[in-house]
């Protein structure tokens, strides 16, 4: 069940049009291509992308971790590839929210095995308090505490994904 309102729909509209405009900063004199991790981070994506400055190429990118529910197993296999080359270029690696940072480090290194010029990630929200491996989230929209949250994209069992709010989640 929804517990508690999190970060409501004008909150995340700001952060994401601040985020826009910092990675705006940094695309000059890149050569940009917008990964989004699918499916959580689509409603991220399409908003973030939307705050550019200037056009970007975007591609789409799914894993899956085996099992847990509301905890990643920390073994990822890739559901869906890229389509672009991506070597040579600077990509912005965008994701939903990094828990324990498994997943992302699994991606990365998928990625990097391309010899782009650059990979750099962007999340939504962080949960440093749960991290388990060290990777650099570039751009942090917010930090929450340790709490499993649902909604704009993040599910439980593939529901609350449309919520235009982000919730704490209780099973
Ligand atoms: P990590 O590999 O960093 O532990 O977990 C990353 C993935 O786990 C996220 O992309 C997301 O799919 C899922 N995840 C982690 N924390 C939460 C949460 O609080 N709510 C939801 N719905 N998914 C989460």
């Amino acid at each position: 069940m929804l517990k508690e309102k999190v970060v409501s729909a004008r909150r995340i509209a700001e952060v994401v049009a601040t985020l826009g405009q910092e990675i705006s900063a940094d695309m000059e004199g890149r050569d940009p291509v917008f990964i989004c991790i699918l499916k959580g981070a689509v409603y991220f994506f399409t908003a973030l992308t939307q705050h550019l400055s200037r056009s970007v190429v975007v591609d789409f990118i799914q894993v899956s971790s085996y099992g847990a529910t509301t905890e990643t197993s920390g073994t990822v296999i890739l559901v869906k590839d890229i389509t672009v080359d991506i070597s040579g270029k600077d990509v912005y690696l965008v994701e939903d929210i990094v828990d324990t940072g498994l997943t992302l480090e699994d991606v990365i290194a998928l990625l990097k095995a391309r010899h782009p010029r650059s990979v750099q990630v962007v999340a939504l929200l962080s949960k440093p308090s749960r991290r388990k491996v060290d990777v650099t989230v570039d751009f942090v929209g917010l930090e929450i505490e340790d709490r499993f949250v649902v909604g704009f994209g993040l599910d439980f069992a593939e529901q609350f994904r449309n919520l235009p709010d982000i919730w704490e989640f209780a099973p």
